[in-house]
């Protein structure tokens, strides 16, 4: 289905990034591997290598901008084009308001909603040059509303879905289509020291980051008449 696509994954050195970047490749695409720590991310290029498909690792931090630009650089040498950007890069911290610091704000708003922008800018030009292309952002349903102990976290998500569903208005007659995933709780490292346990066994009723990588892979595989904007995705054992 992806043959002879290049797709940029942030956040892919491990959880939901890392399932999305392999289950891109399983169908054929070519992969940048974006994120801060390198060996993670070459053993995810390792795993993609081993699938026949080809894997760029650039490491960095995508809150800043000559990390990204690297990033768009590696991936433009490597492959000379970008045909599906997916923003998964992201943090959590949950608990009381009061338990939040300016840095624990700029973290986690940095993290999930500058580099979306960052990453996004870099790669666009390419995109709106080609009258095509796919930007995904992983999102979460706290994007969608808010939620208790997590108000920093759902602001940075709503951010990103404000950006995203602004972006769609703007690009989509220019031939880039946006889509946004949006999971409850999904068993990864996610937020593991601020707010979740290893081992808690709540994180067994989450979802598999296997399966928010088949959503991102059925909005990729819409028809080019079709946008899944918003793909929603929650576990059973969560209320809605
Ligand atoms: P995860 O296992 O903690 O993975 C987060 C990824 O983001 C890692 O690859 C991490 O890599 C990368 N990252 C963090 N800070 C970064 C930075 N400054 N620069 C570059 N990369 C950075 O969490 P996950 O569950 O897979 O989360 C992926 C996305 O899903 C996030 O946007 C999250 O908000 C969203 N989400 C998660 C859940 C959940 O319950 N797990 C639910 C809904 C939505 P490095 O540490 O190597 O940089």
């Amino acid at each position: 289905m992806f043959e002879n696509k290049v797709a940029v994954v942030t956040g892919a050195s491990r959880g939901i990034g890392r399932a999305i970047a392999l289950a891109l490749a399983r169908r054929g695409a070519d992969v940048v591997l974006a994120a801060r720590d390198q060996a993670r991310l070459s053993a995810v290029a390792g795993e993609i290598a081993a699938l026949g498909r080809k894997a760029v690792v650039a490491a960095g931090d995508l809150r800043r901008e000559e990390a990204v630009e690297a990033l768009r650089e590696a991936a433009l040498s490597a492959f000379g084009t970008v045909d599906i950007v997916v923003n998964n890069a992201g943090v959590g911290k949950y608990g009381p308001l009061s338990d939040f610091s300016p840095e624990d704000y700029d973290w986690i708003m940095d993290t999930n909603m500058r580099a979306s922008f960052l990453v996004t800018r870099a790669f666009l030009p390419t995109l709106l040059e080609k009258g095509s292309g796919d930007l995904v952002f992983v999102a979460s349903v706290a994007g969608l509303k808010g939620l208790p102990h997590e108000a920093v976290y759902c602001a940075s998500k709503f951010a990103q879905v404000g950006f995203a569903q602004a972006l769609d208005h703007e690009l989509r007659e220019r031939g880039v289509r946006v889509s946004v995933v949006a999971p409850g709780g999904v068993k990864t490292e996610f937020a593991f020291g601020t707010g979740r346990t290893p081992g808690d066994p709540r994180l067994e009723g989450f979802l598999d980051p296997e399966e928010v990588a088949e959503a991102v892979v059925f909005a990729l595989e819409r028809s080019d008449k079709a946008r899944a904007f918003l793909v929603g995705l929650r576990p059973m054992s969560e209320p809605l």
